[in-house]
């Protein structure tokens, strides 16, 4: 499989450290508000290239933290802590809305059809592995304590910036709008690993450390939470485009520092969902959620189909249009599946079948490029095999794409009343009544009502025609 590192800026070849196994991060939500649906955006596409890991053969684990602490609005060591911001908000703790925003996001994944990876530790519960990393790092001379804080010294490494996708104005860290320059720190770049002391001194969770009483900073969570679960080698750590700098920048610092060595291979980033206005963020306030568009009567598979649409390494814009025509899209292809004839499958689709599945495993082999794997889909329907075959493969596409078809179609063909025997007969008849009164020939229209009043069959007349039940 060829993919998208942003490391070396190339697609490459996907080759694990170890052969048949994949340790795969994912940078977890901040549980301060729900998630808006350019995060699950974000979490969809990594569904599906995990899901895709996993049907090439890959024996993967998955992990992923929730930052239910420290995380400050401005990316920076300075702004407002999120967290506290969503309990001053709701009047409640900072715990209370941890653990409220932690089950609206995996209900959200669930509706999404986003599988709950292997492992998801909250920031909260490894206080310990933090403070250990912190030590290593003091020791080793990256770190250094100043104002009551301790800070990652980022003049100690031979490269800071190890991903080269950034304006000028991103890196400039300390000098951004509204982001005050910390005099604490020796270097612009160097980033907080322990809070003792902040602007904010209402922060609610502290732990006691070495350095006193305090918090984590943000990046120490993720470097410790992969490094506690995953072990010290790599394959690949996930996120959206925006977690790249100062987020991921930070983390390769402080884990490669403590480590000693390189600690991981592929760094997959998915481009941003805009709204007309821009970003979709939430710090904006407005911004779109599962449930609103459930409450508008879309199906968030819909919108799961919509990201699908497009590639993960472009920008994807948001509008209402496109989500209805990806709900048209979604129900017109559960219609055509619960469609499908019924039968035994032939041994003579074999071949058909096998290239079928080479158009989607092409797709995706390219840099997780599934808006073909979706046109391959398509072409299942459209090939010349049997029903039985389509729906096996469709089944097989599915455990990667993650559109609940083979389900929905059961549901729909559930729900639509089945045709028994002897329909076409009554249709017939009813059309022949149809055709008397229409001749003015009412003897025989009621003729065939009362015959067909003897079968046990009640006429509906209408504006529009004539219908029937049993
Ligand atoms: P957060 O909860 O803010 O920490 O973000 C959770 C995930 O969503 C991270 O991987 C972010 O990079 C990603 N993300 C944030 N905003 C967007 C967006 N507008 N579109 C896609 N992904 C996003
Ligand atoms: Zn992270």
């Amino acid at each position: 499989m060829l993919i998208y590192n942003s490391l070396t800026r190339t697609r490459e070849e996907f080759v694990p450290n170890e052969p048949g196994k994949v340790k795969m991060y994912t940078c977890g939500p901040t549980v301060y508000h729900f998630a808006h649906i350019g995060n699950l955006r974000t979490y969809i596409m990594e569904d599906v290239l995990e899901k895709y890991l996993r049907y090439a053969g890959y024996d993967v684990k998955r992990a992923m933290n929730i930052t239910d602490v420290g995380h400050l609005s401005s990316d920076a060591d300075t702004g407002e802590d999120k967290m506290v911001k969503g309990a001053k908000r709701e009047h409640k703790t900072v715990m209370e809305i941890a653990r409220f925003y932690t089950d609206a996001f995996f209900a959200d994944c669930a509706a999404l059809n986003i599988k709950t990876p292997d492992v998801v530790e909250p920031a909260t519960n490894c206080i310990p592995e933090f403070i250990t990393m912190v030590e290593g790092l003091l020791e080793k001379g990256y770190a250094y304590e100043a104002g009551g804080n301790v800070y990652f010294d980022t003049s100690k490494l031979e490269k800071y910036y190890v991903f080269g996708e950034h304006d000028q104005e991103d890196l400039a860290v300390g000098v951004r709008e509204g982001v005050e320059a910390d005099g604490n720190k020796k270097n612009k770049t160097d980033f907080v690993l322990w809070f003792t002391k902040s602007k904010f001194e209402d922060q609610e969770l502290k732990w006691e450390s070495p350095w006193g009483l305090g918090y984590p900073g943000w990046h120490i969570e993720c470097s410790a939470i992969s490094l506690k679960h995953l072990g010290p080698y790599m394959d690949l750590h996930c996120g959206g485009i925006d977690n790249a700098f100062p987020h991921h920048t930070n983390e390769i610092a402080q884990s490669e520092s403590y480590l000693g060595h390189k600690w991981c291979n592929y760094w997959f980033h998915v481009r941003h969902l805009n709204d007309a206005s821009g970003k979709m963020s939430k710090s904006k306030g407005a911004f779109l959620t599962v449930s609103l568009l459930q409450e508008k009567g879309y199906n968030p598979l819909a919108y799961r189909l919509f990201c699908l649409q497009s590639h993960y390494r472009k920008v994807l814009v948001f509008d209402w249009a496109n989500l209805d025509n990806a709900q048209t899209a979604y129900d017109k292809l559960v219609a055509r599946i619960a469609a499908l004839e019924d039968g035994p499958a032939d041994p003579a689709d074999a071949e058909e079948t096998e290239a079928l599945r080479r158009r989607f495993q092409e797709a995706l082999d390219n840099d997780l490029n599934t808006s073909l794997a979706v046109t391959a889909l398509y072409d299942v329907l459209k090939a010349k095999i049997s029903g039985a075959a389509k729906r096996a493969l469709i089944g097989e596409f599915d455990t990667v794409l993650g559109l609940g078809l083979l389900e929905a179609a059961a549901r729909k063909a559930e729900a639509a009343p089945a045709a028994q025997e002897g329909d076409e007969e009554i249709d017939a008849l009813v059309a022949a009544r149809t055709a008397a009164k229409k001749e003015k020939n009412f003897a025989e229209a009621d003729r065939i009502r009362d015959l067909l009043k003897d079968m046990g069959v009640t006429l509906v007349d209408t504006k529009e025609g004539t219908t029937w039940h049993r």
